[in-house]
């Protein structure tokens, strides 16, 4: 019978490998800093995590371009939202698939009210473009408390500036609509305007006595204020006839009303 070979003692294996580690390493039973049994060298700190890339300026980065992105984004998302608003009356009022719009950025700055542009064979565009000022109208005119406002409309007159903003804005949509209908000539445009405050308002979600009371101060008080193409008078215009004829509320109310109209419209046509 032969002697099997003894097993390899596991000790001297692992020494016999330069390096390796010995049970007796893992076994613990030192501490760092110290060197282990086998020789191994004492252990250091352990190595600093790789820094983030998500530190302070990467942030502040990431804030600005945000902002940024914000500040470019806000005023187009502003410009839509009145837009989509006031789209069905002015829709409406022009009797065609036809859209207001109102500036995003620098174009707020100029100074008329609202515009038509025409194509090369005099036709008038799809859209009309308004200013800034007339946009914010429009803008308050959409909110509960504008709506409310015009309550004055019916009552005593007493119609706030954000009131009389409004009522201006419509009679600017309503005039520049007839424009979309087809009605180029500005006299025409305003009398046809001035004869479709009812409508305007209807489409706005107000009352008929409300857009008889815009249509009045249009002629009343926006239509004087105007270049001489513009003017209509009861000659010339059958609404302006009816107006004059048969006018909406108290003389008081109409009085203090068309004052106050002019107030507004003169700051905002300047
Ligand atoms: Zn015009």
């Amino acid at each position: 019978m032969s002697v099997p070979p003894p097993p390899p003692d596991e000790r001297e294996l692992a020494d016999t490998i330069p390096g390796a580690v010995s049970h007796d390493v893992y076994a613990g039973g030192w501490r760092a800093g110290e060197t282990p049994p086998g020789g191994l060298p004492p252990l250091s700190p352990p190595p600093p995590t790789r820094p983030s890339a998500w530190n302070a300026p990467a942030f502040g980065m990431l804030a600005i371009f945000l902002l940024a992105l914000g500040a470019l984004l806000w005023p187009q998302y502003r410009a839509r939202a009145v837009e989509n608003k006031i789209q069905p009356v002015v829709a409406g009022l022009s009797q065609r698939d036809t859209s207001a719009r109102c500036p995003r950025y620098i174009t707020a700055i100029f100074t008329n009210v609202g515009s038509v542009s025409l194509d090369a064979s005099g036709n008038p565009g799809d859209r009309t473009d308004l200013t800034g000022p007339i946009c914010d109208a429009l803008r308050h005119l959409y909110t509960d408390e504008g709506r409310a406002e015009l309550q004055c409309l019916v009552t005593d007159g007493r119609c706030p500036e954000s009131a009389r903003r409004s009522i201006v804005a419509l009679s600017v949509v309503a005039h520049e609509s007839m424009h979309l209908r087809g009605i180029l000539d500005e006299a025409a445009a305003e009398c046809s305007a001035i004869a479709e405050g009812p409508r305007t308002a209807k489409l706005a979600g107000l009352t008929p006595e409300q857009g008889r009371m815009i249509g009045y101060l249009h002629l009343m008080a926006l239509n004087p204020n105007t270049p001489d193409e513009y003017a209509v008078s009861p000659g010339n215009c059958r609404a302006a006839r009816e107006l004059t004829d048969n006018p909406p509320g108290t003389e008081a109310q109409r009085g203090l009303l068309v004052m106050l109209t002019e107030q507004t419209w003169t700051t905002l046509g300047e």
